[in-house]
């Protein structure tokens, strides 16, 4: 006799909303019978990872019947050097996805909330949620602001109380590209008490430019020690596949952190790449010049569709519809072979978010964008 598993989950479980990945090249080959397509709608790094990080990766398959090293010795002291923080303050995740779990694990209980915005990162509340702490979703920005549907600070510190133990920061965030600047958010840090750890997000980061005024968080490490900074190697660089991540924090938060970390998190080839990646700065360079590139490229084609898009400091591009749904030119899209992503289940249902291909790539989605708005 079979019983009623949903009635027997954990309360938040239930009510769960599964993230929705990109979808994969593979899937539309298999449905759609195309070949040659584009996919730019993870933000993944187009020119793929560092050839040195690839080939640590390749070398380290050689010792795979061996547990990975728990605690990631070579990549923290990589890290450590290279962000300039003890390694103490490290924690290393499986994607930095994991990381934000583990913030979850280690300061949610069902008693307790957590705060993010509107139009954030998808993780946030699925983390809150498989808790069973309770989300509390605080307004975004209107779309007549500067960084239309971006964080609102001051919405997400009104909902702070004597519950809150967890505010999640996307900067810049992802799927609008929106950003805060650094005296802003640095207000917001000297405002929220020292009981609530603050998350900020900084998977965007090696993309950010210099005259964006968008902060590096880990500055303000010393000031705060309720700041826990992530990051990842999935975007800049281009390890999605390997899931590699990371906080940085005061040492008594990494400590628990570490606490609720799985023994091995992260496998051997991805500690092994992501040493190996860090250390390629032309890599990162090249990387870097290219999303410039194919984000201006981008942005011209939509001047000329009569498109606005939102202010991105990060690989891709939010861009504005208009009076069409973005579902449906995401699947005209797909008919084209080029995988766009759709932000409907973001509360954006006229956007459609767009990451920076190289150039072949742009100019593909572009061909296929002029043909699906075509009157
Ligand atoms: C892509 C992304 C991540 C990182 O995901 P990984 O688990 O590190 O691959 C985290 N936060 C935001 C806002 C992202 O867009």
């Amino acid at each position: 006799m079979s019983c009623d598993y949903f009635a027997l989950a954990a309360p938040g479980v239930r009510t769960l909303q599964p993230y929705q990945p990109g979808k994969p090249e593979s899937e539309l080959r298999r449905e759609y019978g195309l070949s040659d397509i584009v996919k730019l709608a993870s933000n993944e790094n187009p020119l793929g990872p560092s050839p040195k990080g690839l080939a640590a990766a390749r070398d380290a398959l050689s010792d795979i019947a061996r547990y990975p090293d728990g605690n990631g010795f070579n990549l923290k002291v990589a890290l450590s050097q290279r962000l300039n923080v003890p390694m103490a303050a490290l924690t290393l995740g499986n994607g930095s996805n994991d990381v934000l779990e583990l913030v979850a694990r280690a300061f949610l209980t069902t008693e307790y909330e957590a705060i993010f915005s509107e139009h954030a990162f998808a993780v946030y509340p699925i983390v809150t949620q498989a808790i069973g702490a309770t989300a509390r979703v605080a307004k975004a920005n209107p779309p007549d602001h500067a960084m239309p549907y971006g964080h609102d600070l001051a919405a997400m510190r009104a909902l702070v109380n004597d519950r809150t133990r967890v505010v999640f920061v996307a900067n810049p965030n992802n799927p609008t590209g929106t950003w805060l600047k650094t005296s802003e958010l640095e207000a917001f840090l000297t405002a929220i008490p020292k009981q609530v750890i603050v998350v900020i997000d900084e998977a965007y980061f090696e993309y950010v430019e210099p005259e964006l005024d968008c902060p590096d968080a880990l500055h303000w490490l010393g000031h705060f020690p309720n700041l826990v900074v992530t990051r990842t190697f999935s975007k800049a660089y281009g390890l999605a596949g390997l899931r590699v991540g990371y906080a940085v924090s005061d040492p008594q938060v990494a400590d628990l952190l570490n606490r609720v970390r799985e023994p091995f998190n992260v496998n051997s080839l991805a500690l092994a790449a992501a040493t190996a990646a860090l250390g390629d700065l032309d890599h990162l360079e090249r990387g870097k010049a290219a999303n410039r590139a194919g984000m201006r490229q981008l942005q011209e084609t939509c001047r000329q569709f009569g498109l606005t898009w939102l202010p991105s400091a990060g690989n891709f591009l939010c861009v504005d519809l208009g009076h069409r749904a973005g579902r449906d030119v995401f699947v005209e899209l797909l008919k084209r072979g080029v995988i766009a992503r759709p932000v409907d289940n973001y509360g954006l249902p006229h956007h459609l978010r767009i990451s920076i291909g190289v150039e072949a790539e742009n100019a593909r989605l572009i061909d296929a964008l002029a043909d699906v708005l075509k009157p």
